[in-house]
């Protein structure tokens, strides 16, 4: 075997930074490939030393497969990415990491975001549900975007009641089984941390999510924004806190301990939204949650079935960052999932 030189992430960086010199068809060849990189299931490196073909690997043709058979035999300097395409993890990465600790990953017991085709997601809840129970789960909790967030079909309250009655027909349905659909939002929130839901609607729900979608390039300090969602009774879980965009988006600045301090004070949880291009929270953060001890909520963000298995780059950073099982709100059984949401 040739030594693991260069891993999926350096691979993922250095078509990055390709694009950035390359022109046309080519430059978005590269960008593709970089994002792909992060999802490709086995290190390219392995792959090529079993004697496989690198165009077996999402968004590798031959083209960049020959190139970067050429960086896996030269490997070329590390350098460190810029703060764009910083602290992202790898599928094939995360799976290293949980596969050298299994009992982590058996404590998850759902998945606390995800859209359907209510909003912006390709799939219906019954096959967001079967996804769900393909991977065991207890519980998923659906996430659709209210009305604020138009770009993203967002549903006010008439629709959500129609939704909880779809959800509420499922689980009638499916009493037998063990996997729970949770009506849930991802509410979207005001850069004053206000909601754009009748208070009423949203006591209807098992669960609140809370996300801001709105002033993300700001540059000055928005400490402020984040105590406001934190304090908003109606929210219970902050979501893509940062709302970081790989190669996109840096996300926003806050005073981070004071953050985490308030939603430890207030019981409230931050997430760790596992959509490969967000990973937000990211490590850094995770390893200041994990001193203020905030709960920490896990979600993948799915817009399709398949990608709840997006859940392993959050459940790796989880396991990276140190976190204790007990600050994770999605490793709680059922009820007690319930209790929090409903202490507030
Ligand atoms: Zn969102």
């Amino acid at each position: 075997m040739r030594p693991r030189s260069l891993t999926n992430a350096d691979l993922a960086e250095l078509l990055a930074r390709q694009a950035e010199t390359a022109e046309g068809l080519r430059q978005r060849a590269f960008r593709r490939a970089a994002r792909s990189a992060f999802l490709w299931p086995e290190e390219a490196a392995d792959l090529l030393a079993q004697g496989r073909s690198l165009v077996e690997l999402k968004g590798i043709g031959p083209f960049l497969s020959k190139e970067i058979e050429g960086w896996l035999d030269q490997p070329p300097e590390k350098t460190l990415p810029p703060p764009l395409r910083r602290d992202f993890l790898t599928l094939a990465g995360a799976r290293r990491i949980l596969a050298a600790n299994p009992d982590w990953s058996k404590k998850l017991r759902g998945d606390l975001q995800m859209h359907t085709t209510w909003s912006d997601g390709w799939g219906s809840i019954a096959e967001m549900a079967a996804a769900a129970e393909e991977r065991g789960y207890e519980y998923i909790a659906i996430t659709d975007h209210s009305k604020g967030l138009k770009i993203a079909g967002g549903i006010d309250e008439a629709r959500l009641a129609q939704q909880a009655a779809e959800i509420k027909t499922w689980n009638q349905a499916n009493k037998r089984r063990r996997l729970r659909v949770l009506s849930s939002i991802e509410l979207n929130l005001s850069p004053r941390g206000e909601g754009d839901m009748d208070v009423a609607a949203l006591r209807q729900l098992d669960l609140v999510l809370g996300s801001f979608h709105s002033s993300l390039r700001r540059t000055e300090d928005q400490t402020e924004r984040y105590l406001a969602a934190i304090r908003n009774p109606h929210v219970h879980i902050l979501g893509h806190p940062r709302g970081r965009i790989y190669n996109f988006r840096l996300g926003l600045k806050a005073d981070w301990t004071k953050v985490f301090a308030e939603a430890a004070k207030r019981d409230k949880a931050l997430e760790i939204d596992s959509y490969p291009d967000r990973q937000d929270l990211n490590l850094t953060l995770l390893k200041i949650a994990r001193q203020e001890g905030v709960r920490i909520s896990l979600g993948t963000d799915a817009h399709h079935p398949w990608q709840l298995a997006f859940i392993e780059l959050g459940l790796a950073a989880a396991l990276k960052a140190r976190l204790s099982a007990d600050q994770i709100v999605n490793f709680f059984p059922l009820p007690g999932l319930l209790s929090w949401a409903h202490s507030f």
